[in-house]
């Protein structure tokens, strides 16, 4: 059975809220994030991320203004 990589894990992960204790474990996660119809961290970018708010209708919001941008 292969070990979770929490360091490796840790290394790539954008996630500014510090205390979390899902911290590196991503399947734990993205299943916390998932059962309150949100996205993890890293859906997002820097600055959006900061906002805490992982919603998918942010994400959702945030993915039509950056199609918009790129069309016009
Ligand atoms: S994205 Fe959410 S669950 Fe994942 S490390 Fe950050 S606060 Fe924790």
């Amino acid at each position: 059975m292969t070990e979770c990589n929490v360091s490796g894990n840790k290394r790539g992960c954008n996630c500014t809220y510090e205390p979390c204790p899902r911290k590196g474990i991503c399947c734990e996660c993205i299943a916390y994030h998932r059962r309150n119809g949100e996205l993890p961290a890293c859906y997002f970018n820097e600055m959006e991320e900061r906002t805490y708010d992982r919603s998918v209708e942010n994400f959702i919001k945030i993915y039509r203004n950056m199609k918009k941008g790129s069309a016009g």
